[in-house]
């Protein structure tokens, strides 16, 4: 039996009915495990709905993972927040001084949302949450016309006159090392109190950061991240064509900064292979991905996500199909060796 967990990441579908057939479907394309978008409008109006995506999942002997996807602004996904436009007091502040629709980590009002949202993952059934891409807000993501790119958050109330107290200086108007540590830190904190907050309730925590290298301002640490306690696994998502990159080269070189991280800390490594925006005639490369991650030391693998994400237009692969069948086809026989 193989040690291998294969997943994708599945959203855009709240019909119970199709979310049978559609479980069905990722048991036959090789899948251990479904990583269920979770979003504010989810919590907000299909929690129930979700208790029985979760049980179902759990009941067909699939792990049951839950991704606080796009929630308030702080993780990846394409999901609004109403969060943010309720607490405005709540957010980030730009350097450039403009509020932004993203919570800022360090006010309580986010905290306690964070807490709530745990509460009704775990409530709904989940047994690992995926702490994805956790960042703060990145203008690049936003578009040119919102803000500048070399813009960066956060210089809220509370993050300059905490500057000052841990460092006794006011905070200073571009990225010197010190702020950029502390920006860090503003993060690390965060997840330390969640991650132990659902690891209290029994949950497995899994993190994916985004991926260090060049070019890379809102990357976090990530032997520190690793070494939260109560993190049981641990990983990154080289989506080679996002970053522009040779397939092969860029997940090898990220999976073994995760294996080299993850050993130090006994903990699983973890990789994402792109399966949205994949161009026609692309599609093996996702087989590569998942075939380069597995012989780099990687034994969780996910792909996103469900059919090469054709249900929201603007990620999708230009053959859904394609990309589906090849990471099917990928799964399967990666876990058979
Ligand atoms: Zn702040």
């Amino acid at each position: 039996m193989s040690q291998l967990e294969t997943g994708v990441s599945y959203f855009a579908n709240r019909w119970f009915h199709h979310f049978v057939r559609d479980l069905d479907e990722m048991i036959s394309h090789g899948c251990t495990f479904v990583v269920h978008t979770f979003s504010e409008n989810d919590y907000l109006f299909a929690r129930g709905t979700i208790g029985r995506f979760f049980r179902a999942t759990r009941d067909a002997g699939l792990g049951c993972w839950a991704d606080p996807w796009g929630l308030m602004g702080l993780f990846g996904g394409e999901a609004f927040s109403k969060f943010v436009a309720r607490n405005p007091d709540a957010c980030q502040v730009l350097s450039d001084g403009r509020i932004v629709p993203a919570a800022c980590p360090s006010a309580q009002e986010t905290r306690a949302a964070m807490k709530d949202w745990i509460d009704a993952a775990l409530e709904a059934g989940s047994d690992t949450i995926l702490w994805d891409e956790p960042h703060l807000f990145i203008p690049e993501w936003e578009g040119a016309d919102f803000a500048p790119p070399e813009a960066w958050a956060c210089r809220c109330p509370r993050c300059t006159e905490r500057f000052r107290s841990d460092l006794g200086g006011d905070m200073p108007p571009e990225l010197t090392p010190e702020l950029q540590a502390f920006r860090q830190n503003l993060l690390l904190e965060f997840l330390g109190e969640m991650i132990a907050y659902a690891k209290a309730q029994g949950a497995n925590n899994a993190v994916c950061l985004l991926p260090v290298g060049e070019g890379s301002r809102e990357a976090l640490p990530w032997e520190r991240v690793s070494a939260l306690p109560g993190i049981d696994i641990f990983g990154t998502d080289p989506y080679w064509i996002i970053f522009e990159r040779d397939v092969e080269e860029f997940v090898a070189e990220q999976t073994r900064k995760v294996v080299e991280v993850c050993q130090a800390s006994g903990i699983r490594p973890h990789i994402w292979a792109q399966a949205f925006k994949v161009p026609a005639g692309r599609e093996s490369e996702i087989e590569v991905a998942l075939t380069t991650a597995k012989a780099e030391g990687a034994t969780i693998l996910a792909a996103w996500g469900y059919r090469g994400c054709e249900a929201l237009s603007q990620i999708a692969c230009e053959k859904p199909e394609i990309a589906w069948e090849t990471i099917g086809r990928a799964f399967s026989r990666l876990r058979s060796r």
